[in-house]
């Protein structure tokens, strides 16, 4: 279920470095049809040479790379949290309805970044870093703005139209590939993105007006816009740490005093702003510190965190102990009673958070106590049914006591109501379909995850395999007839 990384690899660093510089190189026309109207000083970029629907195809293809890295957090509790935090910018940014995707990598520098495609990423080390809400928000909306501002495409457009007609090719080159598989699709990639490395920055004027749209969004969602300055000392903070000296922010979104003294002179006349910090980021943090550092130093942290005055670090040093406990095997750090004592005293303090209830019944159903945890997941469904740490836990718990019946159930419920398609849904669902023998389903909802995650033709292998299993009805070979009928016309477009 939780996906744990105790340490930053090499791997990740080249991998992404290279995904990152790809990514300046592709990113064209990011939230173009709903900002046509809105690009002020900044020149005239390309509009009408890359669809927002190959820059669509460009980001899902970078993303598919990263997601696959080690330093990926697939923790949902971390993307809940995000995802909610970015969406409130999102809401309050000149073009609301762009899809953004928030995600978190593990690695100790502060950073920031935007893809093609509304795919924002924040490094680990930057979250761990930030005081409170709204200097994490001012990060986060500063990288929204350079992404409804179009500064990516921007940069591009600056390198001359012949680039961009093979950007194109790109595009088309990513799908055909995809179909092919990873290795097809990396050595495309691999081949476009390393002549690009000197192209990383964004020019002062990018940084500006990221900045001014920035401090905007936040003000406008009520955070207070006077941390960011107070970012920028923890980054000079980080650069006297680092002997290569610049922090990777610096370098791409370079700082320099006039800028410092511009973002000042905005807030002058703003009044500060008491933002009462949520105690999520403090349970976001442990698990974050949990991750990066491993749970055996963050344990440390988490015990300091018992003696504070403030009643919410004592509460997340309290989550940070038990989930130590959950994901590092760690039991010798508290007795048995001890970690119960501790689960339910966090939640005298923070009574029905929807962390916590989650928390505690991980606990329940990783020291194996099933009953109890299954009951601990029931009622907290019923108040957060969406909840996918809760989701996740369940369905783990069901799949573990042979419970297919119930796990078909719940998964078939959010696979129909949910608003956002997850692939994991399927993939459950599948294994309660394996479960309880029945084959035709299993192939159909497999399929269905090969398609969400971009593997056309394993998802239509998939469908071949149901059409020749025996044990569907009426309805179900007709859902599957029709739905490889969909991905073959889907796959021919792709091949013209
Ligand atoms: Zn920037």
């Amino acid at each position: 279920m939780i996906k744990v990384i105790k340490n930053i690899s090499n791997v990740y660093d080249s991998t992404v470095t290279r995904i990152f510089l790809l990514i300046l190189f592709c990113a064209m026309g990011a939230g173009k049809s709903a900002l046509a109207q809105d690009l002020p000083d900044l020149g005239d970029p390309f509009r009408d040479d890359f669809s927002l629907f190959q820059e669509r195809v460009i980001g899902d293809s970078i993303m598919g790379n990263i997601r696959s890295s080690p330093a990926y957090v697939s923790d949902p509790e971390i993307a809940d949290y995000l995802n909610h935090l970015g969406y409130q910018l999102v809401a309050n940014s000149d073009s609301p309805a762009t899809e953004f995707y928030f995600f978190v990598l593990i690695n100790q520098t502060l950073n920031a970044f935007a893809l093609p495609g509304g795919y924002v990423g924040v490094h680990s080390g930057l979250i761990l870093e930030s005081d409170n809400e709204s200097m994490l928000a001012g990060v986060l909306a500063h990288e929204v703005a350079h992404v409804t501002q179009r500064h990516i495409a921007r940069i591009i457009a600056g390198q001359g139209r012949a680039r961009i007609g093979s950007l194109a090719a790109m595009a088309a080159a990513i799908l055909a590939a995809r179909s092919g598989g990873d290795v097809a699709q990396a050595a495309v990639m691999t081949s476009v993105a390393l002549p690009m490395q000197s192209r990383l920055n964004f020019t002062r004027e990018h940084e500006r007006e990221a900045d001014r749209i920035g401090l905007r969004i936040l003000k406008q969602s009520e955070f207070d816009p006077h941390q960011v300055p107070l970012f920028f000392k923890h980054l000079q903070r980080q650069s006297r740490l680092y002997e290569s000296g610049v922090p990777e922010y610096l370098r791409t979104h370079p700082i320099n005093s006039e800028r410092i003294a511009d973002i000042e002179a905005r807030l002058a006349k703003v009044s500060l702003v008491q933002v009462e910090d949520s105690i999520a980021l403090l349970f976001v943090k442990a698990r974050l510190r949990i991750y990066q550092d491993g749970s055996l130093s963050a344990i440390e942290i988490f015990k300091e965190q018992l003696n504070s005055q403030d009643k919410k670090v004592r509460v997340a040093g309290m989550y940070g102990l038990i989930y130590s406990l959950i994901v590092g095997n760690e039991l010798n750090a508290l007795t048995l009673d001890e970690a119960r004592a501790t689960v339910d005293a966090a939640l005298s303090f923070e009574p029905g958070h929807p962390m916590l209830l989650s928390l505690e019944a991980d606990f329940e159903r990783l020291l194996g106590d099933l009953d109890r945890a299954g009951v601990l997941y029931a009622e907290a469904l019923e108040h957060y049914p969406s909840r996918k740490s809760l989701v996740y836990g369940y369905a783990e718990l069901l799949l573990s006591s042979e419970r297919f019946k119930d796990l078909e159930k719940l998964m078939s419920d959010l696979v129909w109501s949910a608003e956002v398609r997850d692939p994991k849904y399927y993939e459950y669902r599948a294994k309660a379909h394996a479960g309880l023998k029945q084959k035709m389903a299993m192939h159909l909802d497999y399929s269905e995850v090969l398609a969400m995650t971009g593997n056309l033709v394993g998802a239509i292998n998939e469908l071949l395999a149901a059409q020749k299993a025996t044990d569907g009805d009426f309805f179900l070979r007709t859902s599957v007839d029709s739905r490889l009928r969909e991905l073959e016309e889907i796959q021919r477009t792709l091949a013209q």
